[in-house]
Formats: structure tokens, C-alpha cells, sequence
């Protein structure tokens, strides 16, 4: 494995879709370089249109799955994207490799979707969406502020 994973260049966002009523501007969630650091295992990064640049580990990205089936499972542990799950009592501890995605591909012009090694491919990870769970220490902290976060 010699490449340093895969690359794409999207292009603008068609005009006139919806991000008109979101607080964050089109150049906000529009990606200028989206890498998929797929064979260091390491994770997302992309540098958006406004400069901001935010980076994800494969992991949390599969905790932040955003399909309808992730998203219920995590409303039900009261879990934000990207928590992983509660690791249960019952079940014997076992080593368990990191979860990565086996491949990435674009979806249109507006998000990214993973095909996960246990075999799970169902999320569609929007610019919109991945904009919005930035993990940098700003908009960590930007969050907390308007959610009052205690603790
Ligand atoms: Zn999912
Ligand atoms: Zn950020």
C-alpha cells in the first residue's frame, strides 16, 4: 500500500439548496480538500472553503454514524455523535480493532460515505453534518458555550 489514501476535489455546490437557512455559510461547509487517510488508519480531514480545517478519527466517526439506525441506537444510550457505546458488563472484554472504513466514496457533491470493515455502510456523512461535529478545540468549545454544557 504505497498511495496515502484517497482524494477528492469537489466541486461548488449547486446554487439555490437548502444551507439557506443554517447559520453556517456556503463557504462553511464546502470543502476545498477532503482527505481520507485510509491507509494509515488515521481518519478524515478536510480543509473548508472558509479556511477552517477539521480533522475526525476513523472511530469517532463510526460513533457518529448518521444513519437512522446509529442515530436511534444513540438516542436510546442518550449518546451525542461520536460517544462511543457504554461497554457492557455482561460481555467479556475482548480486543477489538478500531473501526475503519475498508473504503470512501463521495455521495454527489455533498457528503461522504464509509464502508466500515464490520460491514456497516448505511451513513451519510453530509459536509453540513461533519461542519457541524468539528472536533478542534474552537468549536468544541463554541459548543459548549451555547449549550451550557455542566461538567
Ligand atoms: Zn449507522
Ligand atoms: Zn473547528
Amino acid at each position: 500500500m504505497s498511495h496515502e489514501g484517497i482524494r477528492f476535489v469537489p466541486k461548488d455546490q449547486p446554487a439555490g439548496e437548502e444551507a439557506a437557512e443554517r447559520n453556517l455559510s456556503r463557504a462553511a461547509v464546502n470543502p476545498a480538500k477532503v482527505r481520507v487517510l485510509l491507509s494509515e488508519g488515521k481518519g478524515l480531514e478536510i480543509d473548508w472553503s472558509d479556511g477552517h480545517k477539521s480533522a475526525w478519527s476513523f472511530a469517532w466517526l463510526r460513533d457518529a454514524c448518521p444513519c437512522a439506525t446509529c442515530n436511534d441506537e444513540r438516542g436510546k444510550d442518550g449518546r451525542k455523535p461520536g460517544q462511543p457505546k457504554p461497554k457492557s458488563a455482561a460481555v467479556l472484554p475482548m480486543y477489538t480493532p478500531p473501526p475503519r472504513p475498508a473504503s470512501a466514496q463521495a455521495v454527489g457533491r455533498y457528503a461522504l460515505q464509509f464502508n466500515w470493515q464490520d460491514g456497516h455502510s448505511a451513513g451519510i456523512y453530509s459536509w453540513d453534518f461533519l461542519r457541524r461535529v468539528c472536533q478542534c478545540s474552537e468549536c468544541k468549545f463554541a459548543a459548549q458555550e451555547t449549550t451550557g454544557t455542566p461538567n
